[in-house]
Formats: C-alpha cells, structure tokens, sequence
C-alpha cells in the first residue's frame, strides 16, 4: 500500500491541474484571434515534526575541543528536505547561549539551527511550549539568530510591531504566495515578558490573523498549531473542532505537532477544484531522545501544488491545485541503541542498512504501531519511500 505511487500520480495530476482550479479561467478566446494560455508553475512544500533537544543530543554533538557538531544528525534525510522549494520543521527549542540544556527548559548550541538548515529546512516555526524555556533573553536570542542567518520564522516576536510586520508569515517561492500561522496552546507555565509576543491559541486572535493571511493574495493558507495531548495517538476532540474551524475560516491546510508521536492525517475534500485540504494532527518527533513507545517515530508530509495564471486583457486570474499529497516516516536512531556517535534521522522504509539489530527491532515496533493506527484512522492518503 505504501509503496512509490506518489510521483507517477503527482506527474497525472499536474497536467489537468490548469482546468481544475476555483479560479481559473483557462483556455478563453480573447475578442481578438489570439488565445489566452495559461502558464502553469509547481511548488513542492515538505512540512516535518518537532525538532527537539534533549541534554544526551547535546553531549552527542559535543567535540573534545568545546565545538558541537551536528552533520551526522541529518544526512540520511537532506536528500528528500533539501528537494522541497520550501521545507518547514519546528524548532522546540530556545538558543539561550550557555550553559546549554535539555529537559525540561532547552537551550540549543547555534550549531544544531546550522545543522537544520544545512539540511534544508527553510522556515521554523517557534510558536512551542518551549519557546519561553530561556525566557526573555532566550526568546529573543532566538529570533536574533534566525534573522541573522536569514531564515524566515514565525509564533514568537519581540514586539507587537516586529508581529505586526512579519506575522502572518508569506514564504513567496516559483510564483506562489504561501501564508503561515503558527500557535501553541500554552508556555509551560511561564509567561511571556513583555514588550515579546507568543502566538496563542486564541480563537479570536487566530480569526483576525486569518482574515490579515486573506488580504496577503495567498495562494494557499497553512495553519501549524502546537497542541495535542503528549503520548496520545489520537486528537482529541477540541483539536478536532479547532482543525475543522480553521478550515471553515479559510484555512487551506492544518499540520499540527507537540504530541511526541504520530496523531492521524486526512485528505478531505480531495474531489473539490482546489484539491482538498490536509489536516495532520501530529507529525511526532522528528529527533529527540526520547524513548517512549511510539516517541522515536515522526513523519514528513510533502504537498504537491500546482498554479495556473492566466493573463488576458491586461488582467490576471490565477488558480492553485493540490495535486498530489503523501507522507514518509524517519526514525530516529539514538546513540545508546545504535552505538553510532550521534542522533540521525532515517527514512523508515529504506534503512536496514543504516541501522544495527536492536534498532531495526524497535523502528519495527514503532512503524508497526503507527501503520496500525494510520490504517484504521487516516483518510485519503497515502505513505510513500524515499532513499537515504
Ligand atoms: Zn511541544
């Protein structure tokens, strides 16, 4: 069931996408001889799970000589990341500076947000429980440093203003115009400082943010919400209500996390001009040290889109096409299990090789129970491979 049948239905799909948009006026005679063409372009949007931090990754990456070095944590991922036009993870954690720290308050070496991006990721959301986890200066430390290397990110600001200007967040790649919103339902108990912001889940404040994302020309809105109860591989049902608003408000696509372990993922509306609308409750880990059951487990979406503009009479109509969207599950292979120097994400399906006995038993175990629930709860869409 899973096997590699997304391509061959992306490469289907996208060739009638310029006549099943909502918008689209495609093909029209003008009032002259001439015929309007359109042009299409194709955007590939890959969304992963939560990035987290625990204290043995950070004495993993440490070198004898005081550096951190993260390089092997994703190299059996970048392929697949870095082909995305826009990748998207979020970063559970704060780069407080020293001394660093996992559980229960995060401070990140820079190194590990140089090891992301390396691998691809483009956009980090920070609207997380963690986000407070270094308070103020943790905050906005980390802001500082996503600016300074230029990557775009959204749910925490340091000011109203800074949210004003960036909030929400456009992500502008081959033409298309994406639109983020990220919130988290709450701080760990520790409350923002002011003048800094945090993006909560606030149904009042999301409403107006969404009717801010509809003036931005979007061409498709992502909401990323950070709720969930940890552990539980179902949502619950105030998660379910706020995914079905978020959509009813305008929302295109919700793709949540914070759980720890996958929650189900849904194709809806697959038959409708735009098609359709994601909702994935929970992505899971994308590398921790966690060892729950279930905890080592996460997984990837990758949207396929397509947009069609026509130009005609020196006006412009344009339609986008979900034309194809699928999932990949990693694993993440911890040093105490696998013996290897550091954490390294695999792709779930095509690394036996990459992988000892006692790991491949426990990645068995995980991808098992995932299957099983995903099997029985998710809609319309498929699993698909990908290589190291
Ligand atoms: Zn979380």
């Amino acid at each position: 069931m899973y096997k590699l049948t997304f391509f061959a239905a992306v490469m289907m799909l996208a060739s009638t996408a310029c006549s099943g948009g909502s918008k689209a006026q495609t093909g029209v005679a003008s009032d002259s001889d001439s015929v309007a063409v359109p042009v299409e372009t194709h955007l590939t949007l890959l969304v992963a799970g939560d990035l987290m931090q625990h204290g043995p990754q950070i004495n993993a990456a440490r070198r004898s000589n005081g550096t951190y070095d993260y390089s092997d944590c994703f190299t059996n991922v970048k392929s697949e990341v870095s082909a995305a036009d826009v990748a998207v993870a979020n970063f559970e954690v704060t780069l407080g500076g020293p001394p660093f720290k996992g559980y229960p308050c995060f401070s990140a070496p820079d190194e590990y947000l140089r090891a992301i991006l390396d691998a691809g990721f483009d956009v980090l959301t920070t609207g997380n429980n963690h986000c407070l986890d270094t308070g103020k200066r943790g905050l906005e430390r980390t802001i500082m440093m996503l600016d300074s290397l230029h990557v775009p990110h959204l749910g925490t600001y340091v000011d109203k203003a800074a949210r004003e200007a960036d909030y929400p967040l456009l992500v502008e790649k081959n033409g298309f115009r994406l639109v983020l919103l990220n919130f988290t339902y709450a701080t760990n108990g520790l409350r923002v400082s002011a003048p800094n912001m945090v993006n909560y889940i606030d149904t009042t404040q999301i409403a107006a943010d969404i009717a801010k994302a509809k003036t931005m020309n979007p061409d498709v809105i992502i909401a990323i919400p950070h709720w969930g109860i940890e552990y539980a591989m179902t949502p619950n049902s105030p998660d379910v209500k706020l995914a079905d608003w978020l959509l009813a408000k305008g929302v295109d696509h919700v793709i949540g996390g914070h759980p720890h372990v996958l929650q189900p993922f849904e194709w809806r509306n697959k038959d409708q001009a735009n098609g359709g609308n994601l909702v994935a409750y929970s992505l899971g880990n994308y590398i921790s040290n966690q060892n729950k059951p279930n905890t080592g487990i996460g997984a990837m979406v990758k949207l396929q889109f397509t947009k069609c503009v026509t130009k005609e009479k020196g006006q412009e109509t344009s339609s986008v096409h979900l034309d194809s969207c699928a999932y990949t599950l990693t694993w993440c292979s911890r040093p105490a299990v696998s013996g290897q120097r550091n954490y390294r994400v695999v792709p779930v399906a095509t690394s036996d090789d990459l992988l000892n006995a006692s790991d491949r038993s426990r990645r068995n175990t995980d991808a098992a129970t995932a299957r099983r629930i995903f099997n029985k709860y998710n809609k319309e869409i498929e699993e698909y491979e990908f290589e190291p």
